[in-house]
């Protein structure tokens, strides 16, 4: 090993540290059960305890947690220590199979959109042991799903892990019909996670950067994004440092932290991990995020990963690279030979099917009050979901669509068998960089889900919903009677393309064309979080979630009002910042501006009356109605805030926020921002779009 490889994993207690440090009937019955989900034993959970105790102390550990994802913010732990004294002023380290199981962690304060009374707050965390237990700042982290007694998710981990069950089962049902029968099958993640840096003074020095992680205010900054000049540029030292500590640390639990590098706006970075299964790829990511908070702290940098931090200026999301697959194959990759290809465009027009049929609920999963202001800007996919395929492949799904023979004659013909897609270029599918859904090889790439995300939401409905369009492919097969499998095959998918070919779009999806083609499409088109969330309690996806085990009604209920909560919460928070912003940091200093224009105009003509001072009297007229423009966005803002506070039911107060507050809050800043280019810059009271962007 290198000093490099040497690095990697070292605080993750995975299958080759437990490999060597467990019995080896242990290790193999906790293999089966992280291979095919079957119950663990107290036993075999006592004997991996006892184990991963001793490493976690080895590598620094004095306390665990149950780490585990509740329904806001990203995760949430509770340290026990190992230490259990004696009574005799000494104390042992104890560890037990029923800590490691299952922990109770106080949870009354956790968001549950009513699934649970406080008074009966306890819910309980079960270890996943799909996903590596780590040691964080001598913390032993135990991954975790979070449920009430009576069953019921509170987590996003739980319905991820059942959509990925779905998607196992269905794609075995189909697999069969094509002869095969692999162990599992799985869904793989990669996420490309943006992220702002900037330095630490100037983010202490502004209220809405830390109370709302993006600027409300601010004038476009002298110099943008638009030399091109920061993509793939030199990364500068201080960036380059935290990079480095940050792929150290990552390395270190096994977060395969591969490709890092400046994106387009300045200040701003991506960083990409090798893919691997959802389950822990979202571990990864929310490690990952959190990592890079903690470490820009080391650097005198603060790590923004808000969506739109910065107005005018490119935001940031979390490209989710999904694929299914099982140890032996990718299924959405299009193979070699024509056998391959029609087991290929099956597992695709499935998911064609589902994110057309349920591209609201997709769209959904990816609502939340910061990509409000990200989808539909002219760097991100608009708000509208469509699926770009590229050209060769488009050209075939539309001739089959059509019943065209692929590149043939326009006659249908059943006799052609599977010779569907005699070679297809992978390096065809040229970029759309504005396709919100793309496939891009052997992958789709989701790009609508924000960067400060947990990505669980998103991929739990897509699982959900391409596992549906498996289940109705394999149902329609095994009733298909005496008809060929290939023959019955192919005509179901001429059948589905045909009925879904309105979501596939190849063109400028930032156009005004595409928004009345869309329209004129019937895709849905929901530009807020408010407009977005009442998808989740369709009754078609209340149906879809129920039918497939994911979520029943009662959790996808709570989940809507949890969403609907922290929208309202945010906007909440922004509103009243934005406000207070307004009246006590910009409006003393714009009026003591103008105020020392004024004395200036009196002190000159004073001293010499024939000075005329136009233009000084032009700029304090100017000041003045900008100052009389910023108290009239703020009472307009109250007044709607006010409003807003007074809905009793969460959707109507949403609704308000977007449609009445947002516009409020937009004007209120365009007063602000208006002043910011002639004020005095030593009068101006907060750091400027020039001094963030361009600092480190
Ligand atoms: P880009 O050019 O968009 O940055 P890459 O090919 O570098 O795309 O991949 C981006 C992400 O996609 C990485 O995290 C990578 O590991 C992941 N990825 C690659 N292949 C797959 C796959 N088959 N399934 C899921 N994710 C994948
Ligand atoms: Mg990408």
């Amino acid at each position: 090993m290198t000093d490099l490889t040497k690095k990697y994993g070292t605080m993750v207690f995975s299958d080759h540290v437990m490999k060597q440090r467990l019995p080896s009937d242990t290790y193999k019955k906790l293999a089966k059960t992280i291979k095919e989900g079957k119950p663990l034993d107290l036993d075999v959970a006592n004997s991996v305890a006892h184990a991963m105790k001793e490493w976690a102390i080895e590598h620094g550990a004095t306390h665990f947690a149950h780490w585990f994802q509740p329904l806001t913010g990203i995760t949430s732990e509770k340290h026990d220590a190992f230490l259990d004294p004696v009574g005799n002023g000494t104390a042992i380290t104890k560890f037990s199979g029923k800590e490691l199981i299952q922990g109770e962690p106080d949870a009354s304060s956790f968001p549950n959109g009513g699934l649970r009374a406080t008074f009966e707050a306890r819910g309980y965390s079960a270890w996943d042991p799909t996903s590596y237990a780590f040691v964080k700042d001598e913390v032993l982290c135990i991954p975790t799903a979070f449920c009430s007694y009576t069953g019921e998710a509170l987590d996003k981990k739980t319905p991820l892990l059942r959509s990925m069950a779905a998607i196992d089962e269905q794609c075995k049902r189909v697999l069969a019909l094509f002869g095969k029968h692999p162990a599992k099958v799985t869904v793989n993640v990669g996420t490309e996670q943006e992220y702002f840096l900037i330095s630490e003074k100037d983010y202490a020095r502004r209220q809405d950067l830390m109370m709302c992680g993006r600027t409300l205010f601010g004038a476009p900054p002298c110099k943008g994004q638009e030399l091109d000049e920061h993509y793939f540029g030199a990364i500068r030292p201080t960036v380059n440092d935290f990079m480095k500590e940050l792929d150290d640390v990552l390395w270190g639990f096994a977060v395969a932290a591969k490709t890092k590098h400046n994106e387009v706006a300045p200040a701003q970075h991506e960083l990409a991990p090798v893919f691997c299964n959802a389950n822990r790829a979202i571990d990864e990511n929310l490690l990952t995020m959190e990592m890079m908070k903690l470490l820009a702290s080391h650097h005198g940098l603060v790590c923004l990963q808000h969506e739109k931090p910065f107005e005018g200026i490119n935001g940031s999301g979390k490209h989710n690279n999904w694929s299914i697959g099982s140890e032996d194959e990718n299924l959405l990759d299009p193979g070699d030979t024509p056998e391959e290809n029609l087991q290929f465009l099956v597992f695709l027009t499935c998911v064609i099917a589902a994110v057309d049929d349920y591209q609201d609920l997709l769209r959904m999963s990816v609502a939340s009050c910061g990509n409000d202001h990200r989808l539909g800007g002219h760097e991100a996919p608009p708000a509208i979901i469509s699926i770009f395929l590229g050209d060769e492949l488009s050209d075939i799904i539309e001739a089959l669509a059509a019943g065209h023979e692929a590149g043939h004659a326009s006659r249908e013909s059943l006799d052609f068998g599977v010779a569907v897609l005699p070679t297809f270029d992978r390096d065809t599918t040229d970029r759309n960089r504005t396709s919100p859904f793309a496939f891009t090889g052997n992958k789709f790439e989701f790009r609508m889900p924000g960067s400060s995300v947990n990505v669980a939401d998103a991929n739990t409905m897509l699982d959900t919903a391409v596992a549906k369009a498996l289940k109705d492919f394999a149902d329609a097969m095994e009733a298909r009677g005496d008809e060929p499998f290939e023959v019955a095959a192919l005509s179901y998918i001429r059948k589905s393309l045909s009925e879904h070919k309105r979501i596939l779009f190849s063109g400028d999806g930032y156009s005004e064309e595409w928004h009345e083609e869309a329209h004129r499409r019937g895709l849905c088109d929901f530009t807020t979080t408010a407009d977005a969330l009442p998808s989740f309690v369709a009754q078609k996806n209340i149906d879809l979630l129920s039918e497939m085990g994911v979520l029943s009604e009662a959790e996808v209920r709570s989940r809507y009002e949890v969403k609907l909560e922290k929208y309202n919460k945010l906007m909440n928070i922004e509103a009243t910042t934005m406000e207070r912003m307004a009246r006590r940091t910009y409006l003393p200093v714009i009026s003591a501006y103008a105020t020392k224009i004024a004395k200036g105009i009196t002190t000159v003509t004073d001293a010499m009356p024939a000075a005329g001072m136009q233009h000084e009297r032009r700029e304090l007229a100017t000041l003045l109605d900008g100052v009389n423009a910023i108290y009239e966005g703020i009472d307009t803002l109250a007044e709607l805030h006010a409003k807003a506070k007074a809905c009793e039911c969460a959707q109507d107060q949403a609704n308000c926020y977007a449609h009445e507050v947002a516009p409020a809050m937009e004007a209120l800043r365009a007063a602000v921002d208006a002043m910011e280019p002639i004020v005095a810059r030593e009068y101006w009271p907060v750091p400027t779009y020039d001094d963030l962007l361009f600092y480190v």
